[in-house]
């Protein structure tokens, strides 16, 4: 059976439009009137924005510090964690959310005293897709995403971040940020500096 191709009909100009061009008028029109505006892309590297609190970059890994969660007393029991060491509880709870489990490299030991404690936790970027899955799930507030976006790298070998790279991240963006609200936009004055009131076109 012969397929019916549908082809868009030419629109119908009037003796004005194709005379005076109209239609070249009114876009040159919106060129003009948005050349005068003030832009709104950045220059970057040059000039760098810094993303809202809930951006969702390169991983970080927090540390017991007194800031933990509720459940984090409960489950530290069968941990052996000290001040300042990874707040892991080894529960594999993110690489079970992550759509990409393999990228994880997450390793515990059993001590003598029969507690656990962490021995590796790697993460292969390659392979994440910035879903934040794996934030959501952790019991601890322990894995989270950093506002950090520069990860670009020159071999596949540095794309894979250790643990100790990630608690620094971590430690840096906290000190940062930590006490900021979570809002989708970093603050109503910096907000409205870059893209004030929002006009549809049509309005
Ligand atoms: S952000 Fe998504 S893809 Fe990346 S590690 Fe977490 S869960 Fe996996
Ligand atoms: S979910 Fe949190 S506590 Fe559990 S293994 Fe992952 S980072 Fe560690």
């Amino acid at each position: 059976m012969a397929v019916k191709v549908k082809y868009l009909e030419r629109p119908h100009l009037t003796n004005k439009e194709r005379i005076f061009f109209i239609d070249f008028i009114n876009g040159m029109k919106i060129t003009i009137k948005n050349f005068f505006r003030k832009t709104i892309t950045t220059a970057y590297p040059y000039e760098k924005l810094t993303p809202p609190k809930r951006f969702r970059g390169t991983h970080g890994h927090r540390v017991k510090d007194g800031k933990e969660p509720p459940s984090f007393k409960v489950l530290e029991k069968f941990l052996e964690i000290n001040e300042g060491e990874s707040r892991c509880v080894a529960c594999y709870m993110c690489q079970q959310a992550c759509p990409v489990p393999e990228l994880f490299k997450i390793e515990a030991e059993q001590l003598p005293n029969g507690k656990k404690r962490l021995k590796r936790f790697d993460m292969n970027l390659l392979n994440c897709m910035y879903c934040g899955l794996c934030t959501e799930a952790c019991p601890v507030d322990c894995i989270i995403m950093t506002d950090e976006y520069e990860t670009a790298s020159y071999t596949r070998a540095n794309c894979v971040i250790h643990l100790d790279d990630m608690v620094e991240r971590a430690k840096d963006y906290d000190r940062r940020r930590y006490n900021e609200p979570d809002r989708i936009w970093i603050d109503d004055t910096e907000r409205s500096k870059l893209w004030g009131q929002i006009k549809w076109s049509n309005n």
